[in-house]
């Protein structure tokens, strides 16, 4: 028998985790823990890493750059990869990277240092040839990554065309959301009833990684631009001076904070400068890069697997303050989970006044000993989720006692249960108002199954007089019910009307919509959307094995269990047995297809009457949008091909002729159908 060996097994558990959260992070773009979390077992691998060589795996995430491209988009092969970057999380990290970077260098010109801000967003390679923005993708996996084309070229900022480009230009930057932009639309969220965005990181990355670009169009994502990837053709570009030189000219927006140094004292005094201002711009910042000046330098050192070494970012610590913790409470989530939270005195940290923080469970609270009356410090980790990371033990008042999570749901009064092996405390209560009210808003929220006018209020309101007991009771609600439980409340029957068509139309959504809305663990709406596609009715997927549903590209052991588990539970299946029972589609609608989605961001224009393969020009449509494309009225500039039947519009294809759109017949539509691409 082997030795036992716990570094491997650490490595190998480290490994499972850091995969999860680098596929809910940059695949779903919904990290299920704070980035403080993750870069400490990040951190963690590393260092067993480097010290047990032997346990180096080729898919090692300590190896490897983001996670696997989304199937939704289609794949973009980067011509030049598209890297991470490794972090300096103090000075003396820092002054290591220099040291490792002059003996790199040893025999060549004292190198100069170009210090960029670090943005919080969302990395894009948007590629021009000849002048015409062609493509734009995503990093990916940092060798493929995925068509945004059409959702770049929504944001402002970003030039379609440029003048006296080179024959192929590759400019790389970060799209992100403005703060301003970002606070005015949790404002309008916050007001139509529905949950605020965690931070603005998330949201850009979100917002760009749409199916629909008017979605993108509607968030007001901006960019910056600080290098470039594929270059062929005009003159060769030496150094990042020359690199910003030409993006500038080229119209691309340069952030202006940029600075050379050839001391090394004024590289750290930048960052220093810049940890303190951190919050004065407009846009979210998390470090500084510090990079070689010289572009000859940069390819004397090279790169990692995952990283180059001509560049380092050093990245902010978390900002601390101390405040009194008021109380602890437990909220009650739709599975039932009671989750503790302090309530703090108001406090300002990371730019926001923060007044609560979620203390996540038990042990996290029994671990820090936190009490009531306390006085702790808080901090924002990643940057934006407020956390509390212990208390000032020195001002604790003597007679303070250790906090005891309660015995009972504080919304309905039943036990509340912990079983063995879980860090997690539940309410068991399926009928507890506050599981149901949750459930219930989740359900009917803007990524679900979107009710407008179903607000906090209106859905409490339901519970309390017994009118909804789960999300299959909305459908079979009365106008009189309405009536009666909401004009008492604004004398405005308008509203009550508004409710019932917008109940209404929710009976249509696509089937990813009422998969996400019905609450299940881990799924988000990109899994979603897969699972939906595969399966293609909720039947199907109810029956499924979780072997069969992690046999999808794209979907993890975790989320498929959770999958079944779900689907497993009788309470469950009677909600979804109500849905149907009250005429709730529970199939695939138009668009939503188990095609090769092949054709997502392009739109494809179709002219003449077809009488090939396709009976009509509206199942010819209809194809493409199953495919994930658009085949709108018109040719704009954005058309990718104009199919042109007989008697083909004229007008189109004059457009076409002058936007240089390629006019196609249906044996090209056939194919592209089947690709993606033209022949
Ligand atoms: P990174 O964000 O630390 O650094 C690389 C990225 O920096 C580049 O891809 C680019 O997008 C960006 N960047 C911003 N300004 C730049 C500039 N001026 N020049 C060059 N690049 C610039 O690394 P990463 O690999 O993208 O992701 C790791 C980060 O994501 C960490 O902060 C980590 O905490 C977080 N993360 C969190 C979770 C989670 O579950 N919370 C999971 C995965 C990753």
């Amino acid at each position: 028998m082997n030795e036992p060996d716990p570094d491997h097994d650490r490595a190998a558990e480290l490994r499972i985790q850091i995969a999860a959260y680098d596929e809910a992070y940059h695949g779903r773009d919904e990290p299920m823990v704070p980035d403080a979390v993750y870069d400490e077992l990040l951190r963690e691998l590393i260092a067993i890493e480097v010290r047990r060589p032997d346990l180096v795996t080729p898919d090692s995430p300590a190896l490897s750059v983001g996670s696997a491209p989304n199937e939704l988009f289609a794949p973009v092969e980067h011509q030049v990869p598209m890297m991470s970057l490794d972090n300096a999380m103090d000075l003396a990290e820092l002054n290591a990277w220099h040291d490792r970077v002059l003996k790199g260098l040893e025999g060549s010109a004292a190198p100069r240092f170009v210090c960029e801000l670090k943005f919080d967003g969302l990395a894009v390679s948007i590629r021009y040839e000849n002048g015409e923005l062609t493509q734009a993708a995503t990093r990916g996996n940092g060798t493929i990554g995925e068509d945004v084309t059409h959702n770049v070229l929504t944001i402002s900022g970003i030039p379609h065309s440029i003048k006296n480009a080179p024959e192929v230009l590759e400019v790389r930057g970060e799209v992100y959301l403005p703060i301003s932009h970002f606070e005015e639309l949790n404002r309008s969220q916050i007001e139509n009833g529905q949950t605020p965005f965690a931070n603005p990181r998330n949201t850009a990355a979100g917002s760009l990684r749409q199916k629909d670009p008017t979605v993108t169009a509607s968030r007001n994502l901006a960019f910056w631009s600080y290098q470039l990837g594929q270059v062929i053709g005009g003159p060769a570009i030496l150094s990042s001076q020359e690199t910003f030189a030409l993006l500038e000219q080229l119209g691309l927006p340069v952030n202006p904070e940029i600075r050379e140094f050839s001391d090394f004292g004024q590289v750290q005094e930048f960052c220093e400068a810049w940890m303190a201002k951190r919050h004065d711009p407009d846009y979210e910042i998390d470090g500084v890069v510090v990079k070689l000046a010289d572009l000859t330098q940069r390819e004397a050192l090279g790169s990692t697997s995952r990283a180059p070494r001509w560049a380092i970012a050093y990245k902010f610590p978390p900002e601390e303050k101390t405040t009194r913790l008021i109380e602890i409470d437990v909220s009650i989530g739709r599975t039932g989970r009671a989750t503790p939270f302090a309530v703090l005195e108001p406090i300002f940290v990371g730019g926001s006044t923060v007044s609560m923080a979620t203390l996540h469970n038990e042990d996290q609270v029994a671990a820090k000993d936190v009490r009531p009356g306390d006085m702790v410090v808080v901090r924002k980790a990643g940057d934006v989720i407020p956390e509390v990371v212990g208390p000032v033990i020195a001002e604790r008042p003597s007679s303070s006692e250790p906090w005891i999570f309660p015995t009972t749901c504080p919304s309905c009064g039943s036990g509340l249960e912990r079983s063995h092996g879980d860090a997690n405390t539940y309410c068991l209560n399926r009928t507890c108002p506050a599981r149901v009210e949750t459930g219930i808003s989740h359900f009917a929220s803007r990524n679900a199954l979107d009710i407008e006018g179903l607000g906090e209020r209106t859905v409490r309101g339901l519970v309390e007089e017994g009118l909804v007991r789960d999300v299959g009771d909305l459908f079979a609600l009365t106008k009189a019910q309405l009536l009666q439980l909401l004009v008492a409340d604004t004398s405005n029957e308008t509203l009550v009307n508004n409710l019932m068509k917008a109940i209404e139309e929710a009976r249509e959504r696509p089937l990813s919509r009422v998969l996400i809305g019905l609450g299940i663990e881990h799924l988000g709406p990109s899994a979603a959307e897969l699972i939906a596609r595969r399966f293609g009715d909720m039947e199907a997927i109810a029956k499924a094995e979780a072997t069969e549903i992690e046999a999808i590209a794209g979907i993890g052991p975790v989320i498929a269990q959770s999958v079944k588990d779900f689907f497993s539970d009788t309470h469950n299946q009677s909600v979804v047995s109500k849905l149907r029972a009250n005429g709730v589609r529970l199939d695939l609608v138009d668009g939503e297809t188990d095609a090769p989605q092949v054709l997502v961001g392009r739109s494809v224009v179709v002219t003449g009457s077809l009488d090939g393969w396709f009976v009509s020009r509206d199942e010819a449509k209809k194809a493409i949008v199953a495919r994930g494309g658009k085949s709108p009225g018109s040719v704009s500039k954005s058309t990718y091909a104009l199919v042109a039947g007989a008697e083909a519009g004229q007008s189109k294809l004059d457009k076409a002729a002058d936007l240089s759109v390629p006019v196609i017949g249906e044996r090209e539509l056939r194919l592209l159908l089947e690709t993606g691409d033209l022949p």
